[in-house]
């Protein structure tokens, strides 16, 4: 296959003849720093940035410098026992640019940086071990000296500029190979052999800074990355990724210490039409303002401001470790100082007031969502309350301290017992209103689903305002079963006096649940009712029910509403029967008309009713 002439060069050319080539030691000394070069970089950034001032850092920063010295000896010492003029001069010259590249660690100190300028005394004393008589020697080591000096003296200019940097290897390695003996340390020193370790050594400190900077580039680029990520470019604040990433781990720490954690959001008011009015541009500005107004005020209180913008103009605040009573201050002083601040742009003077919610962390708070939720709700509270308001708990005031409307209110409709002398009230069922946006009307919510805390204080509005003292409300499923509510309920009839109160269900909660609550609600003598049986809830699944029930109320209006009336007395009568054997009471509803009235009562004994015949729900003041 080969010709004669290919054979015969191939054989009279050995492997290690080769690899002595200078073209070859280039190759392998390149490959090599840069490899060290990303190694090296890495440990550094360990003990110096990622775990700075830590432990761990101290400890990199001791494997930092033993690393490096022993790989730096280690080379040099193969540079010793290679046989004579193979390798030598490019493994001293690698040793020498280990010792030298250390020489440019930043953050060292003056103890650290003399450990790295001992390894370089010590290789260049070994060196010319046998020739220290010599006048070179003497050069070399004042040379070296007066570089070592000025190294440590510019270290950060020659960090900064790559050409200073290899100018100044460039230097070393003049002050080293020109002045060696002729047999130095394993290596046979000619002219050719210093010529060729000076542009090597050179070459390598090159490629040894353009690698550290790529890598140093990369990590400033991933970190610029994160933070972009983490913090909000418009305000500087954290944001809702970050939010969602650092919420979970806070809390679980509050919960497992037993500390309160005081959670604000806030809201600026009317800002689509600011933005209409004032462009977005002035918008942004003021966005920046409250942001920064906000977080001046938190700085008083708090080291560490933990506010996260959440949305395009909504934020929260989050106070580890401050109960509400504390945290109510902060967020007095924080919607004060926006209001009073006045943000300007292009001349224009900018004021704008925002609306807060704020709560604290309960032992019920499952995930950051219920957490959110509820302080999400106490916010839109006090915008539905007029704005530049606070709602604490469901209890809302204005910016002055005052207290101020909730924005829902019960409308009453009342509950007659009937008999031969005609309609007497026994009790009003609460129905729940929010007022309209623009504040023109009362409409039904698009949530049931309101705080309890919120509840109480409107059946207290109720009771101010009206003689009846037993009255109902309509509670979901969900909030049924809730601890909570169930406490918190318990609590408020307990201390009030003469008054009843019953719980309209509005669907069938889940029935491993009902057993604790119904009797925390029975003990404080609050009654349970099933609405809406035969209609929205059927026999089946009430039946397990029966024995916690109190009352079932049988609505007509659903009936009449979907026209579904068929067999209507015998669904009634149907009823009537489950609540007799149960020993309970029926009351039914939707009664329209006195044939109605009359009707169910003659023929079914069914007394209690509830209709437009007796009274549409209204606002209770009698
Ligand atoms: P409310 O008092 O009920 O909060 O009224 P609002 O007009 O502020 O209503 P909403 O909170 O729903 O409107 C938010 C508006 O905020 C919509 C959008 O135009 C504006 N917005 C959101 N993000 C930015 C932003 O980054 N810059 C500017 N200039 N405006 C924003
Ligand atoms: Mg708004
Ligand atoms: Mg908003």
């Amino acid at each position: 296959m080969f010709s004669a002439d290919a054979k015969e060069l191939l054989q009279s050319t050995s492997i290690s003849a080769i690899l002595q080539t200078w073209p070859t030691q280039f190759a392998i000394a390149a490959f090599f720093t840069i490899g060290f070069a990303l190694t090296y970089y890495q440990l550094w950034r360990r003990a110096f940035i990622t775990n700075a001032g830590q432990r761990r850092g101290y400890l990199a920063r001791a494997e930092l410098l033993g690393s490096g010295l022993i790989l730096g000896t280690l080379l040099h010492w193969m540079g010793l026992i290679v046989p004579l003029n193979s390798n030598s001069m490019m493994f001293h010259n690698l040793g020498f640019l280990i010792f030298y590249f250390m020489l440019l660690d930043e953050h060292i100190n003056l103890g650290e940086y003399l450990l790295r300028c001992a390894a370089i005394y010590a290789a260049l004393i070994v060196q010319h071990i046998g020739y220290f008589d010599r006048w070179q020697f003497w050069i070399s080591l004042s040379t070296t000296t007066i570089l070592l000096v000025v190294t440590y003296v510019f270290d950060r200019q020659f960090r900064a500029n790559i050409k200073a940097d290899v100018t100044l290897g460039g230097l070393m390695a003049l002050s080293f190979w020109p002045w060696l003996p002729p047999l130095s340390a394993g290596l046979h020193v000619n002219p050719t052999v210093q010529f060729e370790a000076v542009i090597m050594f050179i070459m390598m400190a090159w490629v040894a800074k353009r690698y550290w900077n790529q890598q140093d580039n990369l990590a400033d680029t991933s970190e610029n990355m994160t933070e972009q990520a983490n913090y909000d470019t418009l305000t500087q604040l954290r944001s809702y990724s970050l939010y969602e990433r650092e919420v979970p781990d806070m809390i679980a720490e509050a919960k497992a210490d037993g500390e309160p954690f005081t959670t604000i959001m806030f809201d600026i008011d009317h800002f689509k039409e600011f933005n209409d009015e004032f462009g977005h541009p002035a918008g942004d500005a003021v966005l920046m303002g409250v942001a920064a107004t906000v977080r001046k005020t938190v700085l008083q209180y708090v080291d560490n401001d933990l506010i996260y913008r959440v949305g395009g103009e909504e934020f929260v605040i989050l106070l580890p470790g401050m109960t509400i009573t504390q945290a109510t201050r902060i967020a007095r002083d924080c919607s004060s100082a926006v209001c009073a601040a006045m943000f300007s742009y292009e001349g224009t003077e900018l004021h704008v007031t925002i609306s807060m919610g704020m709560t604290a962390l309960k032992s019920t708070d499952r995930d950051i969502r219920s957490l959110y939720k509820r302080v999400d709700e106490f916010l839109y509270q006090s915008k539905r309350a007029g704005r530049d308001a606070i709602t604490i708990e469901g209890h809302t005031e204005r910016r002055d301290g005052n207290a101020a409307d909730t924005g829902y209110r019960f409308f009453a409709q009342p509950i007659v017992n009937v008999d031969n002398d005609g309609a007497h009230l026994v009790a009003k069922e609460l129905l729940l209103r929010m007022r309209s946006v623009d504040g023109s009307h009362w409409e039904l919510p698009n949530t049931f689903d309101i705080n309890v805390d919120v509840q109480v204080a409107l059946i207290k509005q109720v009771l101010e305002n009206s003689t009846c003292r037993h009255l109902g409300i309509n509670l979901l499923p969900s909030q049924f079963t809730d601890l909570r509510v169930a406490r918190t309920l318990a609590e408020f009839v307990r201390s009030q006096e003469d008054f009843t109160l019953t719980l309209e269900l509005t669907g069938v909660p889940n029935l491993a649940n009902v057993a604790l609550v119904a009797s925390i609600y029975h003990d404080a003598g609050i009654r349970i009712s099933i609405d809406n049986v035969g209609s929205v809830n059927h026999y089946e699944a009430i039946a397990p029910m029966l024995s916690y029930v109190d009352v079932l109320k049988f609505s007509l209006q659903n009936l009449r509403r979907e026209h579904d009336t068929e067999n209507l007395d015998d669904r009634v009568k149907f009823w009537q029967q489950v609540a007799k054997d149960a020993g309970i009471m029926l009351i039914i509803s939707g009664v329209e008309t006195r044939r109605d009235a009359t009707h169910f009562r003659t023929r079914y004994g069914i007394y209690r009713q509830q209709g437009f015949l007796y009274g549409r729900p209204s606002i209770p003041n009698d």
